[in-house]
């Protein structure tokens, strides 16, 4: 079958080729995958900062965020058929930590995880994957269009279900400001999810104000204050000091902002990765003492466990519901996957980007 690869710690060395089909056991899913998404992960492992290859390979097929059908199920496998929609997680357990064998690889101790797309695993710029029905999930037919999102919202998921069980530190405490830094997909997704739990909600973004991102944050209910032309501090000077601060930029300068806006027992997510060495001066004092005497937690997320891409299926279709359209306008640029050197190379003004590998409606009109 074809798929996109990449030598991992290779920078542009990104190429699509013939690898052998996926060998599925008896208790596998195969599936047909129908597009992937783009994020700033895949572009950090194409420039040759992140990613690893599986042992003993020296290349890695490329992509974590996915949409497919399946096209065929082992004989051991119960409760899936062909034409069913599926999702996959990306994170599988290195089966030591403690972590892992209490079914939280997203919290694994070990750093031994695989990660399909991403990390010791091939991932889904293919035409099939074969996997366990434990990593698959099914999605609705209702939200098929904007299913590929389902991976990057079970990020956004995680860290806000983190967030309110890191606060139950406390006996009341009641969030009203949440704010989304970055006015990306995971910015956003954030921005609609704390809509749902009823916060008021900013997002901070470099476009200006006229910009799509802006149009879909207000769509979702949320505020759209631009830094094109201020500063974080002049936003929350207006704004007000948020209770919770999701941030997603990719800039470590952003992070460093963003511990020194918070409210009193405020709480920081950091959901975005910074791969290279940059270092930067920060006023160290201040951030200390904001945070101690604020009451104020920093902390990290990564990847998504099964519960919350099952809460993500939920919000995406309550979403959907409540703001018609507003996810289908995250997916900017859908890309024939032959052309993903397009992306690569130049990354424009896409929010979300996804390389179409097979269409849907061909794939139905063969079962019919
Ligand atoms: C992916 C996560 C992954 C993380 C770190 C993100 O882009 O969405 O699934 O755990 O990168 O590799």
């Amino acid at each position: 079958m074809k798929a996109i690869v990449v030598q991992p710690r290779v920078k542009d060395s990104i190429h699509m080729r013939d690898v052998p089909d996926p060998e599925p056991g008896p208790g596998d899913v195969v599936v047909k995958l129908i597009r992937v998404g783009l994020c700033a992960t895949d572009a950090e492992i194409e420039h040759g900062l992140y990613g690893e290859a599986p042992a003993g390979e020296d290349f890695l097929i490329l992509g974590h965020e996915n949409f497919g059908v399946v096209e065929a199920v082992g004989r051991r496998v119960k409760g899936w058929k062909a034409g069913d929609f599926v999702v996959a997680t990306v994170r599988r357990p290195c089966g030591a930590c403690a972590a892992c064998k209490a079914g939280e690889n997203d919290m694994c101790s070990s750093g031994q995880y695989t990660e399909r797309g991403i990390m010791r695993r091939h991932g889904f710029m293919a035409e099939y994957y074969a996997e366990q029905p434990q990593f698959l999930l099914r999605i609705p037919r209702a939200v098929r269009d904007v299913a590929v999102l389902l991976e990057p919202m079970a990020v956004v998921e995680k860290g806000i279900d983190q967030t309110y069980l890191v606060q139950r530190r406390m006996k009341a405490w009641t969030p009203r400001l949440g704010l989304s830094l970055g006015a990306g997909p995971i910015g956003l997704l954030a921005a609609a999810v704390m809509r749902l739990r009823g916060l008021r909600t900013v997002v901070v973004g470099r476009e200006d104000p006229a910009d799509l991102r802006a149009q879909i944050a207000q769509q979702l209910g949320a505020e759209y204050m631009s830094v094109a032309t201020r500063t974080l501090f002049d936003v929350v000077k207006e704004i007000g000091e948020p209770d919770i601060v999701m941030e997603a930029t990719g800039s470590s300068q952003a992070v460093f902002d963003a511990t020194q806006i918070l409210n009193r027992n405020g709480v920081l997510c950091l959901l975005s990765n910074t791969s290279g060495d940059r270092s930067l001066p920060v006023p160290a004092n201040l951030i200390n003492r904001r945070l101690m005497l604020g009451n104020q937690v920093v902390f990290g997320s990564v990847n998504a466990n099964p519960r919350h891409f099952g809460a993500g299926i939920r919000n995406v279709v309550a979403i959907d519901r409540k703001w018609p359209g507003a996810l289908k306008r995250l997916l900017t640029d859908p890309i024939p996957w032959q052309h993903h050197k397009t992306w690569f190379d130049d990354r424009g003004t896409s929010i979300k980007a996804t390389l179409e590998i097979s269409s849907e409606s061909l794939l139905s009109r063969r079962r019919r």
